[in-house]
């Protein structure tokens, strides 16, 4: 994926798991992609539970903050987070309450999303949606795995599309996606925290 980017000129938001982190491997990845303009976040540790259906207490520690004490040291900030929730659904098992106060305490920026077009389901068909999505809205904030049999195959092909298409790429988000800024909740959050959390 970095190849890629690089080749078409692109920077990128890459949401990555703390869990990664603890390898060189992972570790180095993650450094390449901050050298080349990407810009780096945070999106858990296991990527196990969402949030809003975590019932372990500590949860924002294991996910939130275990993640940023291996990311911190790499990339610089602002502090991002992506909550994960299953197939790209919003609702309330993105966020419980603990989330968003540590959010806010810490001064992080909440990402979410406007387009899932199911590459890891389609790997092969995801760019006609992906398109589809970005003509028929002003900004498109597109969700892309760089897991195994996900979005690589076809992501060449798409940037060149999107590119024929006039289609024009930043790492600025649609406000409407980033509910929480820098600590600030900019966005109503109601229908992404968990009722009845703490
Ligand atoms: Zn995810």
């Amino acid at each position: 994926m970095l190849d890629i980017l690089a080749r078409h000129g692109i920077a990128a938001h890459f949401f990555v798991l703390g869990k990664h982190l603890g390898s060189d491997e992972g570790r180095h990845l993650v450094e390449r992609a901050r050298d080349e303009g990407h810009l780096i976040g945070n999106h858990s540790f296991t990527h196990a539970v969402p949030l809003g259906e975590d019932a372990r207490p500590d949860a924002v520690e294991e996910e939130i903050a275990a993640t940023d004490a291996l990311l911190s040291p790499l990339v610089p900030p602002p502090k991002r987070f992506r909550p994960f929730g299953g197939g790209g659904r919003l609702g309330p098992h993105l966020l419980n309450q603990r989330a968003v106060d540590h959010l806010i305490a810490h001064g992080y920026s909440c990402v979410l999303w406007n387009s899932v077009p199911g590459d890891w389901l389609d790997p092969e068909g995801w760019p006609e949606k992906a398109l589809a999505d970005c003509v028929t809205r002003p900004h498109t904030l597109l969700v892309l795995h760089d897991i195994p049999n996900a979005c690589l195959q076809g992501l060449d092909g798409f940037l060149h599309k999107a590119r024929a298409l006039g289609l024009r790429f930043t790492t600025a988000c649609p406000p409407d996606c980033v509910p929480i800024v820098d600590g600030r909740v900019m966005g109503d959050l109601g229908g992404l925290v968990a009722t009845g959390s703490h």
